[in-house]
């Protein structure tokens, strides 16, 4: 086991356990992930009115997006209701960090397949069951450049729009509530994508506005959204929820980017996120 995925992985679990036992902040399980584990968003602020939500680790080897979100639960002081999901893809964030001894002994050999015959699982995107979260929602599912047919790493669409627990979980849950503004943390790139080229004229207006905003004072750039289909924030905005995807780290960071980059890359989110949200209330 690579030595600094076994420290990240400690750290994880420590952290997201932390919140968990902490009484000031309530959790809420939506569901259960293909292999069992706990669906837990996180909630902080009033429940009237719309609410934020604040999503992360969809992708496993871009784990370092559930650390961004927890660390943005531990600062938000805001009156506003957010949801905060720092694993959206908790069976595949275990494979990428604690190999395959995480893996029901049932579907151990499948996944060594999926991986083409490697125990190395650090650079791993899908959930437990090879499929590619953020291509599996429905929004012009199916027809992306890079969408792959059959299970794997990365990229495979799954059977059938929407087909995967985690996601189906996810949208009963945050369908009960009226969303402001929608964060889904991904890496790398130091960029933030908005519209949807399926979404309505003022879906995309609107996120053009927030992109350009959120990603000045990120020092980020902001591009719209070319080719993406079947993901989190596509799937929103055709719900006309405002949705960003934003790619945390410098494009330089390799994959899986580590914690301990944590420091550098969590420096200006807080009060980005505190004036976007800010902005948002004031814009509708
Ligand atoms: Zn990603």
């Amino acid at each position: 086991m690579n030595a600094c995925l076994d420290d990240d992985y400690k750290i994880l679990h420590k952290t997201f356990k932390s919140f968990i036992n902490d009484e000031k902040i309530e959790h809420f399980c939506y569901g259960k992930s293909f292999f069992g584990r706990d669906l837990i968003a996180f909630h902080k602020g009033e429940f009237l009115g719309k609410q934020f939500l604040i999503t992360g680790g969809i992708h496993a080897r871009e784990y370092i997006s559930s650390f961004v979100v927890m660390e943005l639960l531990k600062d938000y002081d805001l009156p506003y209701g957010c949801f905060f999901i720092p694993l959206l893809n908790p069976d595949g964030i275990e494979l990428c960090l604690g190999g395959i001894e995480t893996i029901p002994f049932e579907y151990k050999d499948m996944i060594i397949r999926l991986n083409n015959y490697s125990i190395d699982f650090s650079k791993w995107k899908a959930n437990g069951r090879g499929v590619d979260l953020n291509v599996n929602f429905d929004a012009n599912w199916g027809n992306g450049k890079y969408n792959k047919l059959l299970p794997g790493s990365e990229n495979f669409i799954g059977e059938e729009p929407c087909s995967e627990v985690e996601n189906l979980n996810l949208i009963k849950f945050i369908s009960r509530y009226e969303i402001a503004l929608s964060l889904t943390y991904h890496s790398k790139g130091q960029v933030i994508y908005h519209g949807f080229e399926g979404g309505s004229k003022k879906i995309r207006h609107k996120t053009k506005i927030l992109a350009k905003k959120f990603a000045k004072n990120l020092g980020y750039k902001s591009i719209i959204s070319k080719n993406s289909v079947g993901g989190l924030s596509d799937y929103l905005c055709l719900k006309n929820v405002p949705s960003l995807t934003v790619e945390l780290g410098h494009d330089n960071l390799s994959h899986p980017v580590g914690i301990t980059n944590l420091e550098n890359i969590y420096k200006n989110q807080y009060v980005s996120v505190k004036n976007i949200f800010d902005f948002v209330r004031n814009y509708d």
